[in-house]
């Protein structure tokens, strides 16, 4: 086993929320708390959240696996109900193993999240899950998924493109302050080059095709194609979401407190 040193990322937190008020004029306002995570964490903020929400969320199997998804992908997470950033304790590594510029980075995006929910204009996971659910229910068939997926597409890749566009920029405004800095605007800019300005067509033709897909989901007609484009869903937010920050940035040198004010509503405001 090993063990790790939260109070080290407990600076480096404050570090990084302080880097944010100065580079962005924002307040960042209360910091959030860390915890290492493992499956259990995932586990009982799922649990939370069926609480907070009064949802159903599924048998005791089915929270296992979808705690068990949620620590493998997402390697962090920020938790709006209990103020905590979970980071995965894998990411950590195993003492010399840890790969520091992975967990600043998680980090780095995870707060942002916690800026988002303490400025109160974004959507909070349980709200969001709420109106999901008073929209479209809890089926969980193809139609019901996309037609879900689509609503809320402006908002989630409005808070996930905010959060990868002000950490990436903060790495690269501070990559020079000290050596953990330098390492993560590498791993930063590596995925920022490769994965979000090299595939942004890919994804902008996908998620076009999506206003079609949710007019024909709306009949009921959905065929086994729409499996794929809900499959890009979730990446395009990133790559998308930056990409719409970067335009509004500077064409009208939108704030980013003014973004979570003011977010395209639709699939068609926000691809205009
Ligand atoms: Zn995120």
């Amino acid at each position: 086993m090993y063990e790790i040193e939260v109070a080290a990322y407990e600076d480096r937190l404050e570090e990084f929320a302080t880097n944010y008020e100065n580079d962005f004029g924002v307040t960042f306002g209360e910091r959030p708390n860390i915890t290492v995570a493992n499956e259990k964490d995932y586990r009982s903020y799922l649990e939370d959240l069926g609480r907070e929400t009064g949802l159903e969320l599924g048998s005791s199997e089915e929270l296992d696996m979808m705690a068990q998804s949620m620590y493998y992908q997402a390697m962090g997470m920020y938790d709006d109900i209990n103020h905590q950033v979970l980071i995965s304790d894998y990411v950590m590594g195993n003492g010399d193993d840890v790969d520091q510029s992975v967990v600043d980075y998680v980090l780095a995006h995870e707060l942002v999240h916690a800026y988002q929910h303490n400025q109160g204009n974004t959507m909070s996971t349980v709200e969001l899950s709420k109106e999901i659910n008073d929209r479209f229910g809890t089926t969980e068939d193809l139609q019901t998924q996309l037609l879900a997926a689509t609503w809320s597409f402006p908002v989630m890749a409005i808070a996930e493109g905010q959060a990868e566009y002000m950490s990436i920029n903060m790495l690269k405004e501070h990559a020079a302050d000290n050596e953990r800095n330098a390492a993560a605007w590498e791993a930063a800019s590596e995925k920022y080059q490769e994965g979000y300005v090299g595939a942004k067509e890919f994804y902008r033709e996908n998620i076009e095709a999506l206003i079609e897909v949710e007019e024909r989901a709306k009949r009921g007609e959905v065929g086994f194609m729409d499996m794929f484009i809900l499959g890009q869903i979730k990446m395009a937010q990133y790559v998308l979401g930056v990409g719409y920050i970067e335009d509004v940035v500077e064409r009208n040198g939108t704030t980013m407190d003014e973004l979570l004010e003011n977010g395209p509503e639709t699939l068609s405001d926000f691809l205009k």
